[in-house]
């Protein structure tokens, strides 16, 4: 079985001829297999895989030149579209539906002759934080599988963690990238809101979204994020910035200043042991000649409030499009009352909580409650990125939690919203902000679940995030198993 470390060690086994992309894609094919009760996989592309490879091995055996991420087998979220295959935000409502287009991040990957292997099972319109809201049904941990992976990205984070791929794409609006990095025990990067193109992303909430990557290694995910990274014509939101070879400057030149909200580690939520372990890596930065100081924070309260009313009013326009006629899936019998159609198709076609957000973001944009929710929430925010422009002022990088306790069981918090929202407490903010972090693999839990650690960093600062993320030691999903 093929055991994936770095993409760089992969092609050095390619080059020396250890390894073929079709003996790799095989053995990810026959594994998928194996492991199909995670359920992490909508689609398994699994012939057109297998013809690739062989068309690489074929190149290579011409001594043809190589893209950069030359037979990479990577899978991608059920969000992010693939011309001719199918997309459906795990939804009913897209039943049926098939790309037109590729994402602008999936060309760059194919322009570099990656391969892709399936698309990724996620919460419904990556809505939720478990993985269970999906219409394939729940993904399973592979580290307890009675545990659910987190979400949205289960499906994403799942395939990197049981080694069912090298690396993934999933998409962090607010936290569904880090978060289930952080159950599975790998990494999961969310870069800058508009570092990668949004262009080929089904939107949940067009001012959070953005695609996000996991691997197993720090250098894998700044690869694939200067290969995704930069200006496209097809998002205005995307940034010309100019994209540096995050991947060839992972080693820190100074030590780093690092800051910390001592409120996030006291916070009554947090688990002790992901707290005391979060503790000693502040020690241990210091020890090593890194700066470690304390910063004040008077929004921790506040911030995941001011998320789910700014994304509910976002989702609530966003999806007003799956009508059954312009978009999505006709579920209606033909009707002439042209409201009671549309009212039928979406019953019908959205699950439980795409249904629940878009009536609270209907609610929290309706006249009478603008001002009070909608308005406020965009005050904190205003707040929040103010906060944020001082903080890294005086510092690089900011840690916090990922999550305030590891993966729980399935059905633990499902009849209660509130606490499943409330454990987005530390992940919201970087969406808020608009600011890069990345959730590293930080220790193990009594119940022998991982946890990470997440670091931040100013906006376009994927550099420094990465480089914070490389001066700590990363353990492999194996070293947990
Ligand atoms: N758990 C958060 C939510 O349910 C984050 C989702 C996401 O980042 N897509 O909204």
């Amino acid at each position: 079985m093929y055991h994936h470390h770095s993409i760089r060690q992969f092609h050095q086994e390619i080059e020396s001829g250890q390894l073929t992309c079709t003996q790799v894609v095989q053995s990810y094919l026959s594994r998928i297999r194996e492991l199909s009760r995670l359920n992490a996989f909508v689609d398994v592309y699994a012939s057109e895989a297998l013809k690739k490879a062989e068309a690489l091995d074929e190149r290579h055996r011409n001594g043809q030149p190589k893209g950069r991420l030359f037979g990479v087998v990577i899978g991608i979220k059920d969000v992010i579209c693939y011309a001719g295959h199918k997309l459906t935000a795990a939804s009913g409502i897209l039943d049926g539906f098939e790309s037109l287009f590729s994402a602008t991040a999936v060309e760059r990957l194919l322009e570099e002759d990656a391969i892709i292997i399936g698309s990724l099972n996620c919460d419904e319109f990556a809505m939720g934080s478990s993985n269970e809201h999906s219409v394939y049904g729940k993904v399973r941990n592979a580290l307890d599988e009675e545990r659910v992976p987190g979400g949205s990205s289960g499906g994403s984070a799942v395939a990197v963690q049981a080694n069912l791929c090298m690396v993934s794409l999933g998409s962090d609006t607010g936290g569904s990238v880090r978060q289930p990095a952080d159950f599975c025990g790998i990494i999961g990067l969310k870069p800058t809101y508009g570092r990668i193109s949004r262009h080929g992303l089904i939107a949940y909430a067009s001012s959070f979204d953005q695609i996000g990557i996991f691997s197993v290694h720090t250098e894998d995910a700044a690869l694939l994020l200067e290969i995704m990274a930069g200006d496209d014509a097809y998002d205005s939101t995307a940034s010309s910035e100019p994209v540096p070879a995050y991947s060839q400057m992972l080693q820190a030149e100074r030590p780093l200043r690092f800051t910390y909200f001592p409120e996030s580690f006291d916070h009554p939520s947090l688990d002790p042991e992901i707290r005391a372990a979060g503790l000693a890596l502040i020690e241990k930065l210091k020890a090593d000649g890194h700066s470690v100081e304390p910063s004040g924070f008077d929004y921790l309260d506040y911030i995941v409030p001011a998320y789910y009313v700014l994304t509910t009013a976002e989702a609530s326009s966003n999806l007003s499009r799956y009508d059954g006629v312009k978009f999505g899936a006709r579920k209606a019998a033909s009707s002439d009352d042209l409201t009671a159609f549309y009212e039928e198709n979406r019953s019908k076609g959205f699950g439980k909580e795409v249904k629940r957000r878009i009536m609270l973001g209907n609610f929290v944009l309706s006249s009478g409650y603008y001002d009070a929710y909608f308005t406020q929430a965009q005050k904190v925010r205003q707040g929040i990125i103010s906060h944020t422009e001082k903080i890294f002022r005086e510092a690089d990088v900011l840690l916090m939690p990922t999550v305030p306790a590891p993966a729980f069981r399935f059905g633990e918090k499902s009849d209660d919203p509130i606490a499943m929202f409330l454990g987005d407490l530390y992940t919201v903010y970087a969406n808020l902000a608009g600011i890069p972090a990345i959730s590293v693999p930080m220790g193990r839990h009594h119940s022998g679940m991982p946890f990470g650690i997440q670091l931040m960093t100013n906006r376009f600062k994927e550099d420094l995030l990465l480089q914070a993320a490389s001066l700590l030691t990363v353990k492999t999903p194996t070293e947990y198993a």
